[in-house]
């Protein structure tokens, strides 16, 4: 609920808050910021900060952050010739175990100080390449060949996300309870009291992304009990997606300094809200925004190439769920009917509306949209290329999306259905094969992947189904 949570008119409670210089900080709605002429390389930068060790740290497609800590020692090296991963032992990459090494090679741009975490610890996104070339099965790599298409356009984005996740523990049964047994009511969204008891967790992460130059503007209790979010400014799509993976690993470590465990899974809880990840968006050109219209006649402020992104989305949604919703539990939270609190805040139909949580995209303001479809599982890579992907199809192709709040499609219902879709649509596959090659076909093995992890899920026999069938023939 950071740029404005449910049930709460935009500024009135000081959600949704402007800036000074009157742009919305999270809405992807600010002029994108300037380039640096000459940034300084990553030994500078570890020499500036007396860093010891860097995490050289790159994802892979289900998001798993994969690391080698580097002393600052071999900064030299790391910067020239990257460090070496097995790849097949890295997570879903598209390698196999008889494959030469994944070099990770740093990106001096994404240099991120982790001296709060350990005195001399700081963190560099990397991207990873098997024999000199750019590997295609890496997010980061994805994601860099849909920015390459935008800049080809002369065009730019900015993305603000909305990072929600629960605390959570083990109670004395092993069972998984909210870390703070006294956050238990019925509706705890914005509650202060739950809120407060998590202060020194939530201020120690605040004051480490403000450190980092975030710019946290916001930190709530959202809509579920335990759960939390923290919002910082948008910035451009590679540093967006750069900054999740690190909050999620800092916020991780940090609860786990205070035995506590920060997940970002969909839907933890049967009966309660689950966690989104909403991204804000617009698009640019020539540092002028393409979104705002003043003159828009449907009254949301919204240009024409705004609503056809929104209708590229809409048109898109049965195969992006694959990838902003990209697990099994993604699909528990927008089937759910609603928990305790009264409103699930997650969309199940591929619908837009004005200032409105319960359409998959929502308007909050003329200059960016907002899309509610992914979850804390999004690989946040992936899902920006796949949402730029699709919202450039429908600019391409003249999309209307209709009247605000018309009807649409639901949304799949299962991820097996959701690969089922992304397989019917060579538009979002491709953007997926971005930097495919005929030997390495990365949208083919991304569905593999998935598939398996639906068909892994169901072959589970389940309290459920003992519950259900044991005693019923
Ligand atoms: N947690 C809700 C979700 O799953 C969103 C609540 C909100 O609007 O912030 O998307
Ligand atoms: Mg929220």
């Amino acid at each position: 609920m950071g740029s404005s949570g449910p049930g709460i008119p935009s500024q009135a409670a000081g959600a949704g808050a402007v800036l000074a210089d009157g742009s919305s900080p999270n809405g992807a709605g600010a002029a994108p910021e300037p380039a640096t002429a000459d940034p300084p390389s990553l030994a500078e930068r570890v020499a500036a900060d007396g860093v010891r060790f860097i995490l050289a740290t790159f994802v892979d497609l289900n998001g798993k952050p994969c690391a080698k800590l580097v002393p600052a020692e071999a900064v030299g090296m790391l910067a020239t010739d990257g460090v070496g991963f097995a790849g097949y032992a890295a997570g879903a990459l598209g390698q196999q175990p008889s494959d030469p090494d994944l070099m990770a090679m740093p990106d001096p741009a994404s240099y991120t100080s982790l001296s709060f975490l350990r005195p001399g610890l700081a963190m560099v996104h990397c991207d990873p390449f098997v024999e000199g070339e750019p590997w295609p099965f890496a997010p980061r790599v994805i994601l860099r060949a849909v920015l390459g298409q935008l800049a080809a356009r002369g065009l730019t984005a900015q993305v603000g996300a909305e990072a929600e996740y629960f605390l959570v523990r083990r109670d004395d049964a092993g069972r998984l309870a909210v870390a703070d047994e006294r956050d238990r009511s019925a509706r705890p969204c914005y509650d202060a009291r739950d809120l407060t008891r998590m202060y020194e967790h939530l201020t120690e992460v605040s004051a480490a992304i403000n450190g980092l130059g975030w710019s946290n503007y916001a930190t709530d209790h959202e809509d579920g009990n335990g759960q939390f979010e923290q919002n910082f400014t948008h910035a451009t799509p590679l540093t967006t997606a750069d900054r999740l993976v690190a909050f999620r690993y800092l916020v991780q470590v940090l609860a786990e300094q205070r035995g506590m465990t920060a997940t970002f899974m969909p839907k933890p809880f049967t009966d309660r809200t689950g966690t989104g990840l909403h991204m804000h968006m617009s698009l640019w050109r020539d540092g002028e925004p393409l979104f705002p219209d003043p003159a828009d006649p449907r009254g949301l402020g919204l240009s024409a190439t705004a609503y056809g992104f929104i209708a590229g989305l809409l048109d898109h949604a049965p195969a992006l769920l694959a990838v902003v919703a990209p697990t099994v539990n993604s699909y528990k939270r927008t089937t759910a009917s609603a928990p305790a609190s009264g409103a699930t805040w997650a969309p199940s139909t591929a619908t837009y509306g004005g200032n409105d949580r319960t359409h998959m995209i929502r308007v909050p303001d003329g200059d960016r949209i907002e899309v509610r479809a992914c979850d804390g599982s999004a690989n946040p890579y992936l899902a920006m290329a796949a949402l730029l992907t699709a919202g450039l199809d429908g600019i391409d192709r003249g999309l209307d999306p209709g009247e605000r709040g018309a009807a649409g499609r639901p949304l799949p219902p299962t991820l097996l259905h959701a690969v089922d879709g992304l397989a019917a649509d060579e538009r979002i596959s491709g953007c997926l094969d971005g930097a495919a090659t005929p030997a390495h076909q990365v949208a083919e093995y991304y569905r593999a992947v998935k598939r398996e992890e639906f068909l892994t899920w169901h072959a589970q026999v389940s309290d459920w189904e003992t519950d259900r069938y044991l005693t019923a023939f």
